[in-house]
């Protein structure tokens, strides 16, 4: 580490003229690449059905489809849909169909106000602006290192019948990457809701998204859901985004038989059908677990050197630096940069200065406000090595600097 006074190391990064870009969780062009056989997979258009898949129709998704995502998410093929490319799209959707609908045999969730979610924390900001948008409260629920606050969980969710539902992301977490406990899936399946139409938004977007060598697995949600006597209080939402390719990939949802009955019968309002032809080639092309997981290594072996080099770096540079922590994941997209308490905005605006853009301060807490302005999201997925190297630094310079100041 330089000896130079921190200042003139900032004002000596700011000078290189960097322009990074940090602030989501993209695949890298690299990453992409290694589905490229997507775009020669398909000889013909028909399923194995016979369905000409360049035509209208087949709303829960080709049988062959379902199949694949049942097998990669453990849960019989007519418990999954699988649709067009956004997992985010679908779990929109359950939100929408049950505020205005209600879910199978309950009101509309809209009648009855206000409706309210509990929010681990730090999270995933689009779910909270799903909600926020759709005028859904939201209440933050610490994260802990093996799931949740479950003794918090379990006392609000049976003491307050406007808690219709819970954002989870059960494997890897966004931006956090906490794995829950079996412990604390089995608490979530059988806990005792005040709000009998009460539901886990069950976000299991990076469940093969291993960094670590193990692969790290999990209780089934719906198995323990049903085995608990609440069948439909889970949906399971996965997809290829980060996979095969983020923007044309497949995304799908599981649930009881009753909630994919609900789900198929709304959802054939909104569509006519999902994009089969890119179904169809991604099951020629990622035919199976075991290939998929194969993919999932030669993903793992470009993401864990970008991670080990930011890890390596904020271990040289903010190591002895107090108050200032960071997560190790063993798995997803991000790590969890923690400053001490009121530093993270001033920090993200001095990386920006120096040509690197982080996620805003506050992303990962409902409404944007993280209480300690202390979280900092750093996605390592998309830069160059070279450039993670350049912005791991230049982070840390920024963050020593907001803390001098
Ligand atoms: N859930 C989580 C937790 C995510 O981090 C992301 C992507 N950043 C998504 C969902 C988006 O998934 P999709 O591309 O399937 O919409």
């Amino acid at each position: 580490m330089s000896t130079a006074p921190l200042q003139s190391q900032y004002d000596e990064f700011k000078q290189l003229g960097l322009k990074l870009d940090m602030s989501r969780g993209k695949p890298a062009p690299e990453q992409l690449d290694l589905s490229n056989a997507l775009m020669a997979a398909l000889d013909g258009y028909a399923a194995h059905d016979g369905t000409d898949t360049r035509n209208y129709g087949g709303g829960v998704g080709l049988p062959e489809a379902r199949a694949l995502f049942g097998e990669l998410l453990d849960v019989p093929a007519a418990q999954v849909v699988v649709d067009s490319s956004a997992s985010l799209s679908l779990m929109h959707d359950v939100i929408v169909y049950s505020l205005l609908l209600g879910v199978p045999g309950h009101a509309p969730w809209m009648g009855a106000q206000p409706v309210t979610f509990l929010c681990p924390v730090p999270g995933y900001d689009r779910h909270f602006a799903i909600c926020e948008q759709r005028g859904i409260n939201m209440v933050n629920i610490p994260m802990t290192e093996d799931g949740l606050d479950m003794d918090l969980v379990e006392r609000l969710v049976a003491s307050d019948a406007s808690i219709k539902g819970m954002w989870c992301v059960p494997k890897y977490s966004n931006p956090g990457g906490v794995v829950y406990s079996d412990e604390v899936v089995r608490r979530l399946a059988a806990m005792k809701t005040a709000a009998p139409d009460f539901r886990l938004m069950w976000d299991d977007a990076y469940r093969f998204h291993h960094l670590g060598d193990e692969k790290i697995g999990m209780a089934n949600i719906l198995d323990e859901c049903a085995k608990a006597g609440n069948p439909d209080r889970a949906i399971v939402f996965a997809s290829s985004s980060k996979v095969s390719w983020a923007g044309s990939g497949v995304a799908a949802l599981a649930a009881s038989p009753a909630n994919i009955a609900w789900w198929t019968k709304h959802a054939g309002i909104r569509s006519i059908g999902p994009d089969k032809v890119n179904q169809l080639r991604h099951v020629r092309f990622l035919k199976n677990k075991a290939t998929v997981e194969a993919l999932m290594e030669q993903h793992r072996a470009l993401l864990r050197p970008k991670f080990d080099t930011v890890l390596a770096l904020f271990e040289e540079h903010l190591g002895s630096v107090p108050g200032v922590s960071w997560t190790r994941p063993k798995g997803g997209y991000f790590i969890d940069l923690v400053t001490p308490p009121g530093a993270a905005k001033r920090t993200i605006a001095l990386a920006k200065e120096a040509g690197i853009t982080l996620t805003p301060a506050g992303a990962a807490y409902p409404y944007g406000l993280d209480p300690e302005d202390s979280h900092i999201r750093i996605a390592p997925s998309f830069p160059s090595l070279d450039e993670i190297r350049q912005a791991a630094k230049g982070i840390a310079l920024s963050l020593r600097v907001a803390i001098s100041q």
